[in-house]
């Protein structure tokens, strides 16, 4: 490919493509064949800027446009999404190496959060207390914020930046995504969606670009509030510069989410699960299962069933429809796990199944890592510290449910766990004691569906609102309260200097 001939992704502000004001690009790879494929501009300050004009002037109207309009323009983009499932999900595939199958799932739980917010109105009642005294009314209300920005990570092109623009701009707030430079493609087909949807110019813009813009974002002062997510040190850094700057923040970050497998499981069940939780979409699901945690007895068996299973997986280029599972994002996301799973090796777990020398005919130079699996891993290794993100499950023996609750807890990680049982009693005892955010009984991926909220605990999540759901509603807005008095009601004046109570 000649440079001129590559496809270059612009940024989308105030309703239109626009070259960005710098001249630094990435490259955007196909994973499975490991080459470039596209390009797109990395945003300046400057960028950052037209993209936070064009969105106040938009909130100028926007965010008195009334609720049932606003969602009108929802129902509308929530059927175009529809329309365009597969020709996105193709899209996605092509840029971050996950399966068709899989990218088309997270399309259609991205678009429940569309669905979501076609409920706004009933979302946004607020709340009316008649005669709080003699003559006197309250009611509460809420209020958008204006400008509101997300940052976003590779491994869910669409559905992660939809847990938040549907919902803010549903809620009356303008909206600028920084999607991640590895996968531009699917935010810009958003654009057009909104757009053909009647969503007015500004309201969303898409900056595409890498730490200069999230700086650019972070410091500006004009947005009121980021929702950010991807790795646990970058989370941080968001909360702690936004915090800093005086905005609203939720920054969710990495995990390291384990599930326990107690001897009363079914283990045929269980080995289905826990592969398919391991390595769906290469392992690279803040949600993914990589320590399994076999309580008792129950190791033995459960490896030969995972095993068999792992080896059955099949490898393959994201349009390939007899393959299980992709490659990696990039290059140095493959050679960061070969290193893990090399350091697993030398700190003396046993590797049960190798995925290193994994090749894919016709796609030698893409970025695989066949799945791997190592037993008898214990909690000082670098392949159980350290969120690997890739294929690699690692199991932990433990004696009890109590011991194997105690590690998890110990994690610095606090976004997903599950329990594989049959008995209610471990269920309960499992869900009351350990703190992690989301759990699922026999669900080794609970990720909560639109109307509830996602969120991890600890280093999982920076800030105090989950996403999408009620407390999505609560974060991309601010309440009122007022007190009303009608003088003639109560035909008295009833001024006081005394600190007023209710009559
Ligand atoms: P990342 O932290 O590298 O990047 C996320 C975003 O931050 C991107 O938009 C990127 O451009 C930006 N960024 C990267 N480096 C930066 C820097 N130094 N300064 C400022 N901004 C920077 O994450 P990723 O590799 O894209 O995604 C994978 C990570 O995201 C994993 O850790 C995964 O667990 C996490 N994740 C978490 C959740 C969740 O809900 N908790 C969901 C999906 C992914």
């Amino acid at each position: 490919m000649t440079q001129h001939s590559v496809k270059t992704y612009e940024h989308w502000i105030g309703g239109k493509f626009t070259p960005g004001q710098g001249d630094r690009f990435g490259d955007v790879f196909n994973p499975a064949l490991g080459t470039p494929q596209s390009r797109v501009n990395l945003a300046t300050a400057s960028d950052v800027d037209a993209a936070v004009a064009a969105a106040q002037s938009a909130f100028e109207t926007w965010g008195s446009t009334s609720v049932s309009a606003r969602v009108r323009i929802m129902f509308t983009f929530r059927e175009l999404l529809v329309q365009h499932e597969g020709e996105l999900a193709e899209l996605i595939s092509q840029e971050n190496g996950k399966m068709i199958g899989d990218a088309r799932g997270e399309v259609m739980r991205g678009r429940e959060v569309v669905e979501f917010a076609c409920g706004i109105p009933q979302l946004l009642k607020g709340e009316f207390s008649d005669q709080i005294s003699a003559g006197v009314d309250s009611h509460t209300f809420r209020q958008p914020l204006g400008v509101v920005a997300g940052i976003t990570p590779f491994n869910f092109p669409i559905m992660v930046p939809l847990w938040m623009h549907p919902v803010a701009i549903a809620c009356g707030n303008t909206f600028i995504l920084k999607p991640s430079e590895r996968v531009p493609g699917a935010s810009d087909m958003v654009a057009r969606l909104y757009a053909e949807a009647g969503l007015p110019d500004g309201v969303f813009n898409v900056v595409h670009g890498d730490k200069v813009a999230v700086d650019a974002i972070l410091e500006h002062p004009d947005i009121a509030a980021v929702s950010f997510v991807g790795s646990t040190p970058i989370a941080k850094y968001v909360h702690e510069g936004a915090t800093k700057a005086g905005k609203r923040v939720q920054a969710l970050g990495g995990a390291k989410n384990h599930a326990v497998v107690m001897p009363d499981a079914d283990l045929d069940y269980a080995a289905d699960h826990l592969v398919a939780a391991g390595y769906g979409s290469a392992g690279q699901r803040c949600m993914a299962i990589s320590a399994v945690i076999a309580v008792g007895p129950v190791a033995d068996e459960l490896i030969v069933k995972v095993k068999e299973r792992t080896l059955a997986l099949r490898i393959g280029a994201g349009n390939d429809p007899g393959a299980d599972m992709g490659p990696l994002v990039t290059a140095a996301a493959r050679d960061r796990v070969l290193d893990y799973v090399a350091q697993g090796e030398a700190a003396g777990a046993d590797l049960v199944v190798d995925g290193r020398e994994h090749t894919v005919e016709g796609h030698e130079s893409g970025f695989f890592v066949g799945p791997t699996l190592f037993d008898n891993t214990t909690t000082d290794m670098s392949v159980y510290t350290d969120e690997i993100f890739g294929p690699v499950l690692t199991v932990l023996r433990v004696p009890t449910l109590e011991t194997a609750i105690s590690l998890i807890n110990a994690n610095p990680y606090g976004n997903g766990t599950a329990v594989f049982t049959s008995s209610g009693e471990v269920a309960r005892t499992f869900q009351r004691n350990v703190h992690v955010g989301m759990i699922g009984i026999n669900v080794p991926v609970p990720v909560p569906m639109a109307f509830h909220s996602f969120g991890g605990w600890k280093d999982s999540l920076f800030g105090d609102h989950h996403m999408h759901g009620p407390e999505g509603v609560r974060f991309y807005t601010q309440a009122k309260v007022v007190t009303t008095r009608w003088p003639h009601v109560s035909g008295e004046s009833l001024a006081q200097l005394n600190f007023p109570t209710a009559h």
